[in-house]
């Protein structure tokens, strides 16, 4: 599914983010930078052992050692994916308590990854649905802060092409369902 807003266009697809071609793509990483677990290490795996050493000097020299916080992202080169680049940002880590804080970090992975990309001059991006494995937020919940989040972006920005990559049918429509909703709002 693709829509088109204002100018630029927002598509949803069951796919290896590892083999999207998009300028950049997204990883859910942690704050240590280091690699991990789901689509974290698949993107490592992927690129090759260069991204670590990029990542290890991002930690070392751009945070001064300190984790990268939730919300944030940073970039680096792609090396051995097809995307030339990758945007690292943290997702929140559910936790019912502290609902609305963790949709603002949420919305602000999105939000602070396309920023990113526009500052470095690209125009397509792929993204993971963030935190939405290991973090166990909820679906629903976290594909309506993506739609919405890249959907405003996207609504006062000259970008391109944003791209959802889902990895089952399933996230598909959950996803599929949200942006039918800022599509045709009842
Ligand atoms: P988080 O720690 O932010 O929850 P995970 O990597 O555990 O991140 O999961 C985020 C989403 O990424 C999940 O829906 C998971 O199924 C999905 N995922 C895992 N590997 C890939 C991949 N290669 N391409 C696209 N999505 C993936």
């Amino acid at each position: 599914m693709k829509v088109e807003i204002n100018g630029n266009t927002l598509e949803l697809t069951v796919a290896d983010i590892t083999k999207q071609n998009t300028d950049a793509i997204v990883n859910a990483a942690n704050g240590t930078l280091m690699g991990g677990g789901g689509v974290d290490g698949a993107i490592h795996q992927a690129a090759g052992s260069k991204l670590v050493q990029a990542c290890k000097t991002i930690r070392e020299q751009k945070l001064h050692g300190e984790r990268l916080s939730t919300g944030e992202a940073v970039i680096t080169n792609g090396f051995q994916l097809p995307a030339a680049y990758v945007i690292h940002t943290v997702g929140p880590v559910w936790n019912e308590s502290n609902a609305s804080t963790l949709d603002q970090r949420l919305m602000n992975c999105y939000i602070n990854s396309l920023q990113l990309a526009s500052n470095y001059d690209l125009s397509s991006i792929s993204f993971p649905s963030i935190s939405t494995g290991i973090y166990r937020y909820p679906l629903d919940r976290a594909a309506q802060i993506a739609i919405r989040s890249i959907g405003q972006y996207l609504q006062s920005h000259r970008f391109g092409e944003a791209t959802m990559t889902l990895s089952s049918k399933d996230d598909y429509y959950v996803y599929k369902t949200e942006l039918d909703k800022i599509i045709n709002p009842t």
